[in-house]
């Protein structure tokens, strides 16, 4: 058995006996190799920490990566760095957002074999052939409350693609507009969407935010207008930025659907 370590908590990390956040507790599982995963390049310092805290706990190998160590990623494993249920078809994108790391990390678009979960993670699954797609989506008709939360890049969504998302029992779909740019692709997507007949709740999209207030906010109100749910997400690059507690308000009220209603039913009053 492996036992996972993290240095911190998110959404996606495992809840089982084997998976940890942070130091070695009092008791530990019998084990063979315990593995260091570091997601975040800010905690890469606490991974190395972590990595010389466990050894001393232990006799058997310890080893560092995950993605923020340059570690591009094999075969998906359900179950080991992220929660059960989330699978990862394929890592990597052809697109290159200057804002992103993913291209630079994974590289281009990489078809995994297909594991079994309900939350596809993949960074850009739309980008992947269509072959892969169909069988995504075949394993997908086995699943319940299926979302898309790596992302669905807007200008990749077709008739042909909003008609197979309508045969799964889809819980979300993770759309994604960072910059005003994008804007227009994004109408056309919902669009396409809605006709297939999503509604705004299954329809969320990423929002980054952290440089411009007007702009953000504009953009925010825009995805909203669209037909979606937006979640505003605070950029951070390699180094976190600490943002300040104005901008971190902001960000808890674009992301919490029911704060937003209400200030946009206060704006339009
Ligand atoms: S489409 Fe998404 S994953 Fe690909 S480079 Fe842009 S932000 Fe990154």
């Amino acid at each position: 058995m492996i036992i996972r370590v993290f240095p911190s908590r998110t959404n996606m990390t495992p809840i089982d006996d084997y998976s940890f956040v942070g130091s070695p507790s009092l008791f530990i599982p019998e084990h063979d190799e315990i593995h260091i995963s570091v997601a975040f390049t800010w905690d890469i310092q606490r991974g190395y920490e972590l990595l010389n805290e466990w050894k001393s706990v232990t006799n058997k190998p310890v080893k560092i990566g995950g993605p923020a160590l340059g570690d591009g990623g094999g075969e998906y494993i359900p179950g080991r760095y992220c929660k059960t249920g989330i699978t990862i078809t394929s890592r990597g994108c052809p697109n290159n957002c200057k804002y992103c790391f993913v291209p630079k990390r994974e590289g281009k678009i990489r078809e995994l074999p297909i594991a079994a979960g309900n939350i596809i993670q993949d960074n850009n699954i739309l980008a992947c052939s269509r072959n892969h797609i169909s069988k995504v989506f075949e394993m997908l008709k086995t699943q319940k409350e299926v979302e898309f939360r790596g992302g669905v890049e807007p200008a990749r969504v077709t008739n042909k693609i909003a008609e197979d998302l309508r045969g799964l029992r889809i819980k979300s779909l993770w759309l994604a507009c960072d910059t005003k740019n994008q804007i227009k692709s994004l109408s056309k997507a919902v669009k396409i969407l809605q006709d297939a007949g999503f509604k705004r709740n299954h329809l969320r999209c990423y929002v980054l935010i952290g440089d411009d207030f007007t702009e953000n906010e504009n953009r925010l109100l825009e995805v909203y207008k669209i037909g979606c749910l937006p979640f505003a997400q605070l950029y951070q690059p390699e180094t976190k930025i600490k943002y300040p507690k104005e901008w971190k308000d902001f960000c808890r009220t674009w992301s919490r659907p029911a704060a937003y209603k209400t200030y946009i039913r206060t704006i339009k009053e």
